[in-house]
């Protein structure tokens, strides 16, 4: 049966093994239509059309290789698949509409009642309402572990388990997690390991070259980079996404839509340069903010006050886009963020424009108060996704909020 995703002919492959990350970067997965266009063109359609009722028959049962139904694939998704693929150094990568897509379709499609996953406690709060709630709800086991000590991964993975599934750096704790040692620990009992790679993005940290077997993204982050469109993806080997995945998302339906395939595509041509840059400004406001007293403590994985300090410093080429000041209160945290006059207060990251939201009253508030605890999200915890403004007026701003 014809996955109904098709595959780029054999130039497109070339290109991979010929050229650099930037150049793939610029033209990876593009091809051209009869039209010569410089940019990507966009394929707007739901179908594809026959010329006879034998071609159809043929596309259906599998002896043809070509485009079906854009639930299935579509040229303009195909394209932001292939270009997102070369950049993580990936067999093969879907695209979802939206990064939940992305981490539900991973694991739905792989487990089953009876069987069970085990998971690092500091996630995003969709992702632990898809561990704790939602699986186990459907009959699969969840045991969630304090995913930075080695000891509750190896009492947990004891009895066998079917996947891990873990976020490092986390949302928004910004826990750093051993990768190579926990897919380590994973592969000997047989687990497929899943990586969010959100918070470090592809540029960042290859999850997939420690070890790990699936990556998943919101693209809606540093992929987009530019606070437009919602999307997401899962990389991992040709089998599990080619087959697991695909067999079902093409019947659930998570598809991303051709134009926000696109709007993705551009984002991939200056991913490295924004999240460096975004990076380097966030390290620098970070490493300010932490000799201020009039905050409690900021958290930033390439400070040297973060707990996995040595592990970030080796297993991330940066620290990332993200920081989290403690304020010490809910209260001064209000207090803080309203009088921001330049960052945003938005529940998003990874966009060009600053942003900051408090997260145990917005992202996180569905976790009852003692798992928020357990991750360290306090009452006076304010993240900052850091853009591509000025870096001085960045801090004048914080300066002044804190005044
Ligand atoms: C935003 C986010 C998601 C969810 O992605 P959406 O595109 O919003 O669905 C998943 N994991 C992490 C770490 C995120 O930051």
């Amino acid at each position: 049966m014809a996955d109904g995703k098709m595959n780029f002919p054999g130039v497109r492959a070339d290109v991979s093994n010929e050229f650099d990350e930037a150049t793939n970067l610029i033209r990876g997965g593009q091809e051209r239509s009869q039209f010569d266009e410089t940019a990507e063109a966009i394929y707007a359609t739901s179908g594809y059309v026959y010329r006879t009722a034998a071609e159809a028959e043929a596309a259906f049962a599998g002896e043809h290789d070509r485009y079906i139904y854009s639930r299935y694939g579509n040229p303009t998704v195909t394209t932001f698949e292939e270009r997102l693929r070369l950049l993580e150094g990936a067999e093969a990568c879907l695209a979802t509409a939206s990064g939940m897509a992305a981490v539900y379709a991973s694991l739905a499609c792989m487990v089953s009642a009876g069987e069970k996953v085990v998971g690092s406690r500091a996630l995003f709060g969709s992702c632990h309402v898809i561990l704790a709630e939602i699986l186990p709800r459907m009959g699969v086991e969840t045991v969630l572990v304090d995913g930075t000590s080695l000891d509750e991964w190896d009492a947990a993975l004891a009895g066998g388990a079917k996947a891990v599934f873990l976020e490092t750096p986390s949302n928004p704790g910004l826990e750093v997690i051993d990768l190579a040692a926990v897919a380590e620990r994973a592969k000997a009992v047989g687990a497929m390991v899943i990586v969010d790679n959100v918070f470090a993005s592809p540029v960042l940290q290859k999850p997939l070259e420690l070890g790990a077997d699936v990556v998943v993204y919101s693209a809606t982050k540093h992929i987009d980079g530019q606070g437009r469109t919602m999307g997401g993806a899962i990389l991992g080997p040709d089998e599990y996404i080619n087959k697991t995945v695909m067999g079902f998302t093409r019947h659930t339906g998570p598809s991303l839509s051709p134009f926000n395939a696109w709007v993705l595509t551009k984002g991939l041509e200056t991913i490295r340069l924004r999240v460096e840059a975004a990076s380097r400004a966030a390290e620098e406001l970070a490493t300010r903010l932490v000799a201020d007293p009039r905050v409690a403590s900021v958290r930033y994985p390439t400070l040297a006050c973060h707990p996995q300090h040595d592990l970030a410093m080796k297993q991330m080429s940066m620290g990332g886009t993200i920081f989290t000041v403690d304020v010490g209160s809910k209260e001064r945290a209000f207090t803080f963020v309203d009088a921001l006059r330049l960052m945003d207060i938005s529940n998003n990251v990874g966009d060009s424009k600053s942003l900051v939201t408090h997260p145990a009253t917005t992202t996180h508030r569905r976790l009852p108060e003692e798992a928020r605890a357990a991750v360290g999200i306090g009452p006076g915890m304010v993240r900052v996704s850091v853009g591509l403004e000025s870096v001085e007026d960045l801090y004048r701003d914080l300066d002044q909020a804190l005044g």
